[in-house]
Order: structure tokens, then C-alpha cells, then sequence
């Protein structure tokens, strides 16, 4: 362990109540609103077309596992994101260079 690591999460709250923040190790702060994360689901169920959309976005339960988060939402599926993983969907002016 030496130094902070840009893909651990240090600290995870509430936005708001749509969305999800982030604070990394590395100081830096994103911002994730629950459909985002949602329709982001990295499992293979989500990643079928025909199941996208409509699912429901509110969690229901949010933990923090070893280097990542995983979220329970409303309708009993669970998403699990690396911390590497949730990093890269920030979608901050600096993480896409201001696109
Ligand atoms: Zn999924
Ligand atoms: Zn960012």
C-alpha cells in the first residue's frame, strides 16, 4: 500500500436525490446519477439491448465492496462496479478532457 490509488473510492454519499458521489482516493469527485448507473450495469443482462430501458433506477441498498460499490435496486438486481470500472464512466470536464 503506498500512495492513494485513482480507482478506490475513499468516500461514497448522496447527491442530491437522484445520484450517487463519489470521492477518490486521488482527491478527486464524481458525480453519478442513479439511471446513469443503472443503464451502465456492466453485468451480462444489461448488456442485452432488449432488457435496457425502464429498468428501475432507484437503489434500494449501496455497499461499499473491496475497491468497488455494488448497488441493489429497487427491482432485486444488483449491479457491481470495480473501482477502476466507476471511474471510468465519470463523465466530468476532466475525465473527457471537456468534450
Ligand atoms: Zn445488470
Ligand atoms: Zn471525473
Amino acid at each position: 500500500m503506498s500512495g492513494p490509488d485513482p480507482h478506490r473510492p475513499k468516500e461514497v454519499r448522496l447527491v442530491g436525490r437522484n445520484a450517487l458521489g463519489v470521492d477518490w482516493q486521488d482527491h478527486h469527485g464524481s458525480i453519478f446519477p442513479f439511471e446513469y448507473l443503472r443503464s451502465a450495469c456492466p453485468c451480462r443482462a444489461c448488456r442485452e439491448p432488449r432488457v435496457r430501458g425502464g429498468a428501475e433506477a432507484w437503489p434500494a441498498e449501496i455497499t461499499r465492496e473491496e475497491g468497488g460499490l455494488r448497488i441493489r435496486w429497487r427491482d432485486g438486481h444488483e449491479s457491481v462496479f470495480g473501482g477502476r470500472q466507476l471511474r471510468e464512466l465519470c463523465r466530468c470536464v476532466l475525465c473527457t478532457g471537456g468534450r
